[in-house]
C-alpha cells in the first residue's frame, strides 16, 4: 500500500467493510485506541435506555426473571466463549478483570499447594500489565509463594520443579507482542504446572483457542476489543476438569449453588458459576451484550480468522508506512505477523508523549505508554486502510512540522 488510492481501492474491495456502519464514530477522528477503550456501538445507547426506562422502570424487581437479569452472566459469557474457543456454560461474565485475576490465581495456587507443595513460584512476564502483577505480588505474600518475573525468551527455561503457575497475558499492552498460548501451556503442564491466561487484549482481536491449547485458566477484559463501554464487566473461565476443585476466595452469593435458599452456610454453585461474587451490574452488562455483538456479526463473514486477516494488513501497513516516512521512531512491535496482537506500536526516548498530544490534536487518537511508547491499536471491525494511511501522514507531519514542541502538548494529564 503505497497511496491513498490504493487504499481506497483496499477498502472498495474489503469483505468487512459493513461492519464499521454498527458504529457510532465520530466525524474527523481516526480512531487507534480500540486496545484501550472500544467505541460506541449504535445499538447501546438504545438498549441501555430499554433496560432503563422498560426493563428497571416497569419491570421493577420482576425483571431479574421476566427479563432475563439473573442469567445475563451466563448469556454474555456464551457469547465470549465463542471468541476465545471454550463451549457454553464454560465462561462467566463478572466483576473487573483485575478481581477476576485474584479469583483464579488463587484456586490455581490453592490446587497446585493441595497436589505439589513444594510448588512456591508463580512465574509472569516482567512487562505484563501492572495490575496483574500487583495482584500476583499480593496473592504470593499472602500464600507463601514468589512472584518471578522473566523476559519472554526466559520463560521456557524456568518451567522446573518450583514452579507452580505461568501467569501471562497472551498480547503484551506495551508492545502488541504475542505468546504461543499452546506451546507455553504445554511446556508448563510438562513441567507439572498450572496456567493463568489474561487475554485483555485478545478477546475479539486475535483467534483465541483455550481448550485447543488446552489452558487452565483464563480472564479477560470487557472494554477494550470487544466494546463494552467504559468500565465494562469482565469475563472469566476455568478448564471444566478443574470445575468441581477450583475454589472462589470471594464466596458471594451469587455465586451460591442456590441463592434464594438464603442459608447460612456457603455452597457454592457447579462450575464456572461459582465465580460471580455479588449481584452484576445490570446497566453495564446490557451495554457489553451489545458490544460483543458487534464481533460476533463478523460470523457469517469469516469471524475471528477473517478479522484477523484484516486487523494483520492493517498493522502491517501502518508499521511499513510509518517506517519508511518517519525514521526518528523505532518500530517496538514485532515485525512478524504470528507474533504481533492487533496493535503497533513505536517508541521514541525523549518525545513519545508530546508527538502523541499533537496528534491527537489532529483527530488521530492513539495513546502512550510511559516511558517511551507510541501505541496504536488497530480493530479491523471500523477502521479503513484510508484510515492508516491518512493516520501514517498526519503522524509524518507532526514529525516535520515539529508542532509537538508547542507547551500544549508537553504538560501530562493524569490519563495518557
Ligand atoms: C486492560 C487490562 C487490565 C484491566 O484491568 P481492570 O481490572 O479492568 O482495570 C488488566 N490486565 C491487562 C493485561 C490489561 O490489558
Amino acid at each position: 500500500m503505497q497511496t491513498r488510492e490504493e487504499a481506497l481501492a483496499l477498502d472498495a474491495a474489503d469483505p468487512l467493510a459493513p461492519l464499521r456502519e454498527q458504529f457510532s464514530l465520530p466525524e474527523g477522528v481516526i480512531y487507534l485506541d480500540g486496545n484501550s477503550l472500544g467505541v460506541l456501538p449504535r445499538s447501546t445507547a438504545a438498549r441501555v435506555q430499554q433496560v432503563v426506562t422498560e426493563e428497571w422502570g416497569t419491570g421493577l424487581i420482576r425483571s431479574w426473571n421476566s427479563a432475563g437479569w439473573i442469567t445475563l452472566p451466563q448469556r454474555i459469557g456464551d457469547k465470549i466463549g465463542q471468541l476465545v474457543g471454550v463451549g457454553a456454560g464454560e465462561l462467566v461474565v463478572a466483576d473487573s478483570t483485575s478481581v477476576n485475576l485474584f479469583k483464579v490465581l488463587s484456586a490455581a495456587l490453592n490446587i497446585v499447594a493441595a497436589d505439589s507443595p513444594q510448588r512456591r513460584v508463580i512465574l509472569s512476564e516482567r512487562s505484563n500489565f501492572p495490575t496483574d502483577l500487583y495482584i500476583a505480588e499480593s496473592l504470593a505474600k499472602q500464600h507463601g509463594f514468589t512472584l518471578v518475573l522473566a523476559e519472554p525468551d526466559e520463560l521456557p527455561g524456568l518451567m522446573n520443579e518450583q514452579l507452580a503457575v505461568l501467569m501471562l497475558t497472551h498480547v503484551n499492552y506495551r508492545t502488541g507482542r504475542m505468546h504461543d498460548m499452546a506451546a507455553l501451556t504445554a511446556a508448563a503442564h510438562a513441567a507439572g504446572a498450572l496456567t493463568v491466561w489474561d487475554l485483555a487484549h485478545s478477546a475479539g482481536a486475535v483467534p483465541v483457542d483455550l481448550s485447543g491449547a488446552n489452558a487452565d485458566f483464563a480472564i479477560g477484559c470487557g472494554y477494550k476489543y470487544l466494546n463494552g463501554g467504559p468500565g465494562a464487566p469482565a469475563f472469566v473461565w476455568a478448564h471444566p476438569r478443574h470445575a468441581d476443585r477450583f475454589w472462589q476466595p470471594l464466596s458471594g452469593w451469587m455465586g451460591h449453588a442456590a441463592p434464594f435458599q438464603f442459608t447460612p452456610d456457603y455452597q457454592p454453585a457447579p462450575g464456572i458459576a461459582r465465580y460471580l461474587c455479588g449481584t452484576p451490574a445490570l446497566l453495564s452488562m446490557a451495554a457489553l451484550e451489545c458490544g460483543v455483538d458487534t464481533v460476533l456479526a463478523a460470523g457469517p463473514m469469516g469471524g475471528m480468522a477473517a478479522l484477523r486477516a484484516k486487523s494483520l494488513a492493517l498493522t502491517r501497513a501502518f508499521a511499513a508506512l510509518v517506517e519508511a516516512r518517519c525514521p526518528d521512531l523505532g518500530l517496538a512491535s514485532p515485525r512478524e505477523d504470528a507474533l504481533r496482537g492487533s496493535q503497533v506500536c513505536f517508541a521514541h526516548p525523549e518525545w513519545g508523549y508530546p508527538v502523541m498530544q499533537a496528534l491527537i490534536a489532529r483527530g488521530v487518537i492513539g495513546d502512550f505508554r510511559a516511558p517511551d511508547i507510541l501505541r496504536f491499536g488497530f480493530t479491523p471491525l471500523y477502521l479503513r486502510f484510508v484510515d492508516v494511511w491518512d493516520a501514517a501522514e498526519h503522524l509524518h507531519q507532526v514529525l516535520t512540522s515539529g508542532e509537538w514542541r508547542e507547551a500544549r502538548f508537553n504538560q501530562r494529564a493524569a490519563v495518557t
